[in-house]
């Protein structure tokens, strides 16, 4: 065949499959109920159902979109699903999609600023509005990575440039004994990806220290303050601390300002991981608790958490332009541009080259709610939150574990009758877990408070409303009472 009457015949068959796809998703939306939340596939089930080597001849994009809809979906956990519970609850909204769609199409790679402009530019102009939203000053610099994982390892890789006497960008740290041990302070409850960056670069899990929390899990200001007193005084030398808003097991929120000011006294790079509870600080009612983040020298806040964008992405903030750049700029020839003025080489604030276009979902999500849209629905979370903390807390069978702020509610079985009155309550709430999440009917994760299994009710999903939260009541309810 001719090749403009192939094209011809690959961009119909291509339109076909997006009008497919974009009915199927439809379709997903309006009945997610038709679907188990929680896979119910065993290990090996999704990849038995296909040839084991690849295929020798190229298949139509129909017969592959069948392959997606009966091989694939089953093995899919709907994290997009209403009734989808477990860990932070996201959501991946229409404009979001759209924007994954046209942003694959368009395959930009956006190293440089001149590789494509409007990536830069839309980057920028997306975190601008939302540094405004939470009201932190024009001195921050955004840029948006994959993950926050890979947001705080960046921070703390400029922490460590910013001790620019020890000069590790270009010595590196092993073999020297000038170099002291660096420490790294957070919480009990802190993320693990704190520890983790700790691993990659250099510092090691035994320095992170991990502070003390209260009784409402936030962590213990007087117990940082002695802690890096006590670690300077045998020669050792901060690299940071990590505060947390909205830490992951009961999100709780540090004392930020009164961090802040400890690492003012001993001049420590404060970061602040707001994953998830950054959403809230949108709402006006909520801004104090981003109270002290505004003093922060790296922020970093994860629009695939809470603000309706798919997965991956995330904002990391930073008051050091200059210092980020200094920890990773480097430039071979073949990526010499003279272009950078007003408008950033993105590449030079991290350690990736290659960049995708994420920022276009974001400004398409942003642009199709706006601010109003976004603090509406970000206050229904909450306000489904607090009613489901509401009944748990009338229950007599149940009971709120921790603090529910936002929209995560952790709580456990605890019934006032029968054989498990006050007794082996961690199994009992394991088995209620399972059973509940092996419905199909709703997923809930779990965590540890005080050394007791908790359940965690996260909600974050855009389409969830209360019929999901009546409907998950009535499951927990009968499982229990079943159970004990
Ligand atoms: N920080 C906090 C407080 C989190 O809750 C999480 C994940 O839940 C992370 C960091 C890691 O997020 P990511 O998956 O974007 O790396």
């Amino acid at each position: 065949m001719e090749p403009e009457k192939t094209q011809a015949r690959e961009t119909r068959e291509f339109q076909r499959a997006v009008e497919r796809a974009a009915r199927w998703i439809g379709e997903f939306f309006q009945h997610p109920e038709r679907y188990p939340v929680l896979s119910r596939v065993s290990p090996g089930d999704v990849r038995g159902r296909f040839p084991s080597s690849p295929p020798r001849e190229g298949r139509p994009l129909a017969d592959i979109l069948d392959d997606f809809e009966k091989k694939i979906v089953p093995g899919v956990t709907h994290w997009n699903h209403p009734s989808f519970f477990a860990y932070f609850s996201i959501t991946g909204s229409y404009p979001g999609i759209l924007g994954e769609l046209l942003s694959a199409a368009l395959n930009v790679n956006g190293m440089l600023w001149r590789t494509s402009p409007a990536l830069t530019e839309l980057e920028t102009l997306s975190l601008d509005y939302i540094r405004q939203l939470l009201d932190l000053d024009d001195a921050y610099f955004g840029q948006i990575l994959d993950t926050a994982s890979t947001s705080s390892l960046v921070a703390m890789a400029a922490a460590r440039e910013s001790l620019a006497q020890l000069d590790i960008r270009r010595l590196g740290m092993s073999g020297r004994s000038e170099v002291p041990p660096l420490t790294v302070y957070t919480s009990q409850e802190a993320h693990s990806s704190i520890d983790k960056a700790a691993i990659v670069l250099g510092v090691g899990v035994e320095n992170v220290r991990r502070i003390p929390i209260d009784d409402r899990f936030r962590m213990q200001t007087d117990a940082l303050a002695d802690a890096i007193a006590t670690d300077v005084a045998a020669g050792m030398r901060p690299l940071c601390v990590t505060a947390t808003v909205g830490t992951t097991s009961t999100t709780s929120v540090d004392p930020v300002p009164a961090i802040a000011d400890v690492c003012r006294r001993f001049g420590v790079w404060l970061h602040v991981d707001a994953a998830y509870a950054w959403a809230a600080a949108i709402l006006p009612e909520k801004k104090h608790i981003f109270d002290g983040c505004r003093l922060a020298d790296s922020i970093v806040v994860n629009p695939h958490k809470w603000l309706f964008t798919p997965i991956d992405l995330s904002v990391l903030y930073c008051r050091h332009k200059e210092t980020l750049r200094n920890a990773f700029a480097l430039v071979p020839e073949y990526l010499r541009s003279d272009d950078e003025q007003d408008q950033p080489n993105l590449m030079d604030y991290g350690f990736q080259l290659g960049r995708r276009f994420r920022a276009l979902k974001l400004w398409m999500v942003l642009n199709y709610y706006g601010v109003d849209g976004i603090r509406e629905k970000i206050r229904g979370h909450i306000r489904l939150a607090q009613g489901f903390a509401g009944w748990v807390e009338e229950h007599p069978d149940f009971e709120v574990m921790a603090p529910a702020e936002f929209s995560t509610v952790c709580f456990r079985c605890n019934p006032s009758t029968g054989a498990h009155r006050g007794k082996n309550l961690d199994d009992l709430n394991e088995r209620v877990l399972k059973s509940v999440n092996a419905s199909g009917q709703a997923f809930l994760s779990h965590t540890k408070i005080g050394g007791h299994v908790a359940l965690r009710c996260a909600i974050g999903n855009i389409r969830t409303n209360q019929s999901h939260i009546d409907a998950l009541q009535q499951l927990l309810e009968s499982t229990a009472s079943g159970l004990s």
